[in-house]
């Protein structure tokens, strides 16, 4: 059973310098009867011991206030004291007629105060006994009313204070309950506002990537490092139309490299991708149709991305827990979603425009712009590492007789079918352009001369196959000679390089045509 009220909090006054003043004045009172009183010689001892342990008893509470101990206890002993210390002042000082009975309020009044209803209530029931022992003696019929009174008082005093103290108590616990809840409330209110401003400073860098790579990788690093999340991916329909995660992590890692679904458990990503909504599930581990990034995932929440109201993929994020996903998540990966989708869409328009300017329209290839960028960083790239390169340039032979006899258009249409079987005779990694006119340019990254001459000698061979058509669909037979350079051995500059594998290709021509030679 809890003895003292909780006085930690609460909007009572503190009342110990009161407390205080009225112990002073009643050191005042016992002075004056001590000295100036009609005290019987028996008294005067212990006045003088009531004397001297009050100068304690007030040295101890003013120890107390000043934080020496706690004041619960400076209290109680007060209360104590006032149980021993009242009956004597009241036997010596008149019995029945004397007025420290007053005392008691005090005792009663700091019983109510700092102790519970019950043990305040206790309390009473002790100053009671106590004082009635007090007057025993100088007791007469008459004095029953008055005693009455004085008692009864003195209890309806206690239950009223004591009730409206505990009312009180009981009030401002409900009211500091509010306030706290109201406090947690407030501060995870500013939490979310800060964690939303977070998100949204960087998602609006995004908009300044270009490259969807990059894009990726910051929406990678906005979900795991600024949101926090321990398993998440980036959603991305392929050509098929079939959905792969993009880029992906879980707790141990980010994975960069795409991660296919089974195409079986895709329902729940297809239900998003349908209604362009957000979706949140409490439990997914045993679902048939959606296949968790990790095994021991529980709770989802999966928001579309969407650009000019067309979506074009998804982030998700998963957590262990179930039921960890709230409103709050859906709004922050929302306010990601958003400026990531629309970055997405940059990026590819970009990418496109960067292809355009770079490609040649007749052939598709690559055009004359992007040789000589990409074969100067090729020869950078080669010269820092060590690495062998090779070029190879390419001429359409009698060309300008292919165009006479058989008209432009037709000779455009030769060019546009080179192109293809060239670029099939040429790997991932070489960069096929057209270097100008009826001449394309090959540069195959490390690469020797030997393995070039393979890949030139294939080309001649593959055109010479053919099969070429004009536009009137007669059949046409054409032949390309090529020339070979590769670096170091036939140059240190792309300048060179080119200059000698153009050197090649005249002695191509020069020996007859439909030849591939190096330098
Ligand atoms: P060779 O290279 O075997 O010495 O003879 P060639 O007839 O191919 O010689 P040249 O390089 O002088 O001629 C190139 C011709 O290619 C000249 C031009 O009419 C033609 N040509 C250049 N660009 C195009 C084009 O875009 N379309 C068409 N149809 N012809 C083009
Ligand atoms: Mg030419
Ligand atoms: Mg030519």
């Amino acid at each position: 059973m809890k003895l003292f009220l909780d006085r930690n909090k609460t909007l009572l006054p503190r009342i110990d310098v009161i407390y205080l003043l009225t112990r002073l004045m009643t050191f005042v009172g016992i002075l004056w009867v001590t000295f100036a009183g009609d005290i019987p010689a028996a008294g005067m001892n212990i006045l003088y011991v009531v004397l001297g342990t009050f100068v304690l008893h007030l040295a101890i509470f003013f120890a107390a206030i000043k934080g020496r101990f706690d004041l619960k206890l400076a209290y109680l002993s007060a209360v104590i004291y006032d149980l021993l210390l009242v009956p004597i002042l009241t036997m010596y000082t008149g019995g029945v007629d004397s007025s420290f009975f007053l005392l008691y309020y005090l005792t009663v009044s700091v019983a109510a105060y700092t102790l519970t209803f019950w043990f305040a209530l206790l309390t009473a029931v002790l100053v009671t006994v106590s004082y009635i022992a007090s007057i025993l003696d100088s007791f007469v019929p008459a004095n029953l009313f008055d005693l009455s009174l004085r008692i009864g008082f003195m209890w309806v005093f206690i239950l009223t204070f004591s009730y409206a103290s505990e009312y009180i108590r009981r009030s401002e616990k409900r009211l500091l309950k509010l306030f706290d809840t109201l406090n947690k409330r407030t501060s995870e209110l500013e939490k979310s506002q800060a964690q939303l401003e977070v998100i949204y400073e960087n998602s609006r860098t995004l908009a300044s990537i270009l490259d969807t790579e990059g894009v990726i990788r910051e929406v990678m690093r906005i979900l795991g490092t600024v949101m926090g999340y321990s398993h998440y991916g980036v959603l991305m329909l392929d050509n098929q139309g079939n959905l792969y995660f993009r880029s992906w992590a879980t707790k141990e890692r980010v994975h960069p490299q795409p991660r296919a679904i089974d195409q079986a458990r895709v329902e729940l990503i297809c239900k998003v991708f349908d209604h362009g909504e957000a979706l949140r599930v409490k439990d997914v581990s045993k679902r048939e149709d959606y296949e968790t990034l990790d095994e021991n995932s529980c709770s989802l929440i999966i928001v579309p991305l969407t650009a000019h109201g067309r979506i074009t993929g998804g982030i998700l994020a998963e957590a262990t827990e179930s039921g960890v996903f709230q409103e709050r998540d859906e709004q922050m990966l929302s306010a990601v979603a958003r400026s990531a989708g629309l970055a997405l869409d940059n990026a590819e328009l970009h990418r496109r425009t960067e292809e355009l300017t770079v490609t040649d329209e007749l052939t598709g290839t690559y055009n004359y712009r992007y040789f000589v960028h990409k074969l100067q960083e090729e020869k950078r790239r080669a010269a820092r590492y060590e690495l062998p390169l090779s070029l190879i340039m390419v001429d359409i032979d009698w060309f300008k007789k292919l165009n006479d006899n058989y008209g432009h258009e037709s000779g455009n249409a030769v060019l546009h079918s080179l192109a293809r079987i060239i670029q099939g005779c040429v790997r991932d990694v070489d960069i096929f352009c057209r270097y100008g006119g009826e001449e394309f340019a090959i540069i195959l990254p490390q690469t020797e001369s030997q393995e070039a001459l393979r890949i030139g000698e294939r080309i001649r061979e593959q055109v010479e196959k053919g099969p070429f058509s004009g536009v009137g669909h007669e059949e046409l037979q054409v032949t390309v000679s090529v020339g070979i350079s590769s670096f170091p051995e036939n140059g240190k500059s792309h300048e060179e390089l080119v200059t000698a594998a153009d050197e090649a290709l005249y002695r191509a021509k020069d020996e007859g045509r439909n030849l591939v030679c190096t330098v």
